[in-house]
């Protein structure tokens, strides 16, 4: 879930000062429901009970309509809209990338696999000043850390190198021509060709490319193996994070990867009704995955109870009024 910004000076705001607690509590909820439900800043009309939840559905109009008339909101067509709302909450692509590279980030550390792989290439010895690092050294300078080359890249064996603590704070988020280093050649590398050279054995370049080509393939297919990058989407979009193993081996199992796009178009479908009350819908992933329920209609198109649907209709009504005042 986002946090929502709010500037301290917010209950002065001259624009709901004069409301009073009631009208800043309705601004608040709006802003959390459009966070939460990533809207970018709309308030559906059939949202509304979800918005303010236990503020009567007559309360709750009346403060939309002050919030409307202090330029709060605006009305659209189907609903409203938080004035100035990406100016200072992100955007739902923001909000995704960032969960997207958090689940990428924290997937780096589970993939012993890769790490392992990447320390036998590196040795102990930062690829960018190519001092020995400390693996045990958990906050100076020359602690040991893992550094994406490509920042927010793939976590693959050439886009991951180990880095000190130094240079890779300095490098901060760029790439190595942005921040102006150079990643050196590997330590292992470097050792593979002193041997080379003092042992006299051919320092004939094709042999020794070769072996370096050989090394390289074998770690791709390894990886091509391993990853499904549709699934590191679903687990970054889905709101629920358990039984992280349990869902990947259900993905497998089902093989889902060739319909990732379709499973992600459906969780971002059906995501309002699935964090609605707290999360109070949401079910385990590997569940999700295995009753298919990327294909349920999203719930704010089924036909809605008799008193939900008197309130969408007074909301409606509400709307009309404003439009042409
Ligand atoms: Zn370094």
């Amino acid at each position: 879930m986002p946090w929502v910004k709010i500037d301290d000076g917010m209950p002065h705001h001259p624009k709901l000062f004069a409301g009073g607690a009631s009208l800043r509590g309705m601004f608040l909820d709006g802003l959390c429901y459009c966070a939460r439900n990533l809207t970018d800043g709309s308030i559906p009309l059939n949202a509304l009970a979800l918005v303010s939840p236990g503020t009567p559905h007559k309360m709750a109009l009346r403060l939309i309509g002050d919030l409307v008339r202090v330029g709060a909101w605006a009305v659209k067509d189907d609903g409203w809209e938080i004035h100035d709302y990406l100016k200072y909450q992100p955007s739902k692509e923001q909000v995704l990338s960032e969960r997207e590279w958090n689940a990428r980030r924290r997937g780096l550390y589970s993939d012993t696999s890769l790490l392992g792989e990447v320390r036998s290439r590196d040795c102990d010895s930062c690829r960018y000043c190519g001092r020995e690092v400390s693996w045990k050294d958990r906050r100076g300078p020359r602690g040991a850390t893992y550094d994406h080359v490509v920042p927010r890249g793939p976590n693959t064996v050439e886009n991951i190198v180990v880095a000190c603590r130094a240079c890779n704070s300095g490098k901060s988020g760029r790439t190595p021509e942005q921040a102006g280093m150079q990643l050196r050649q590997p330590k292992s590398e470097l050792d593979a060709d002193l041997n080379l050279s003092q042992n006299g054995a051919s320092s004939d370049p094709a042999t020794r490319t070769r072996t370096r080509t050989r090394t390289r393939t074998e770690s791709s297919t390894r990886e091509e193996g391993a990853l499904s990058p549709g699934f590191d989407r679903f687990w970054a979009l889905y709101p629920t994070k358990v039984g992280k193993q349990a869902a990947l081996d259900r993905w497998r199992k089902d093989n889902l990867e060739p319909k990732a796009a379709a499973i992600a178009a459906g969780l971002e479908r059906t995501m309002a009704y699935l964090t609605r009350e707290g999360g109070k819908y949401e079910c385990n992933p590997a569940t999700w995955l295995h009753e298919g329920r990327w294909e349920d209609q999203p719930r704010d198109l089924l036909p809605l109870a008799p008193k939900t649907q008197g309130n969408v209709d007074a909301a409606r009504a509400f709307v009309e009024r404003h439009r042409h005042a």
